[in-house]
């Protein structure tokens, strides 16, 4: 059926390519990219050449328009250079426009590196928020931690090695020294997943930034930490009341 098709890749390990996924990859017509050069060391492993045309969120509408036209008789997939698209990837923009003209849309589902960190973790998997990348600005990155810290629910980042030390150090900073987790190279070689409280690993990280892709897992607050924040957010908003 022609349509646009969300075709999940690995994040590390192409052994994790779904038999569907690549099926799919196999009878598609046009392959939209993150990054052509990333997709094309995957269509080669699997034996695979399929047209191929790079697609951002920043791609003009008219991209985005010639894509949706293209859809409505051909076999899109839309992939990115790992993992499933529109998670901290392009491709949302696509997919509502796609909808939005009544066009097949479906999902090939597949690995994703939160969810596989947040498995990892050891830490409570029943609620969690995915927040994707901190910003990289100390201010900036303090507002944003500030927005979750009453949250009764574990909290999922993207990071990278050299930034992992400070945004350690800013969560436990804004949080308070929760249980934490750091999930690296998830699939890979060198996976490992490293757990303390949040200054311990801040410490670790600092002192010696890792290499490769890096997810950060934070428990939850425990219940008297939790009420502490609730009351700050609570007096916050009374004191903005109040002086409004
Ligand atoms: N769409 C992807 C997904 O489904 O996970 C995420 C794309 S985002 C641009 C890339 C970030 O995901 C990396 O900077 C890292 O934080 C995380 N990531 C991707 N692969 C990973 C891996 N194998 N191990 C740990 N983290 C990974």
């Amino acid at each position: 059926m022609p349509g646009l098709y969300i075709v999940a890749t690995p994040i590390g390990n192409l052994g994790d390519i779904s038999a569907r996924a690549a099926a799919v990859l196999a009878r598609a017509d046009l392959i939209a990219a993150e990054d052509t050069r990333v997709t094309a060391k995957l269509l080669s492993h699997l034996g695979l050449r399929v047209p191929m045309t790079p697609y951002h969120d920043h791609s003009d509408e008219r991209t985005r328009a010639d894509l949706v036209a293209q859809m409505a008789d051909k076999v899109v997939a839309l992939v990115s250079d790992a993992g499933t698209p529109l998670i901290s990837d392009p491709g949302y923009k696509l997919v509502r426009d796609a909808r939005a003209a009544g066009r097949l849309v479906t999902t090939l589902p597949g690995p994703c590196a939160a969810i596989a960190a947040i498995t990892l973790s050891g830490l409570p998997s029943d609620r969690f928020l995915f927040a994707g990348f901190l910003p990289s600005k100390a201010k900036a990155r303090a507002d944003t931690i500030a927005e979750f810290a009453s949250l009764r629910a574990s909290l999922i980042f993207y990071e990278s090695g050299p930034r992992l030390g400070a945004s350690l150090a800013a969560l436990a900073e804004g949080l308070g020294n929760r249980e934490a987790a750091v999930a690296r190279e998830i699939t890979k070689l060198y996976e490992e997943c490293v757990t303390g409280s949040l200054a311990d690993l801040a410490a670790r990280y600092t002192a010696a930034p890792p290499k490769g892709e890096i997810v950060i897992v934070v428990a939850p607050p425990t219940e008297g930490a939790a009420e502490v924040a609730d009351d700050a957010v609570v007096d916050a908003a009374l004191r903005a009341a109040l002086a409004a």
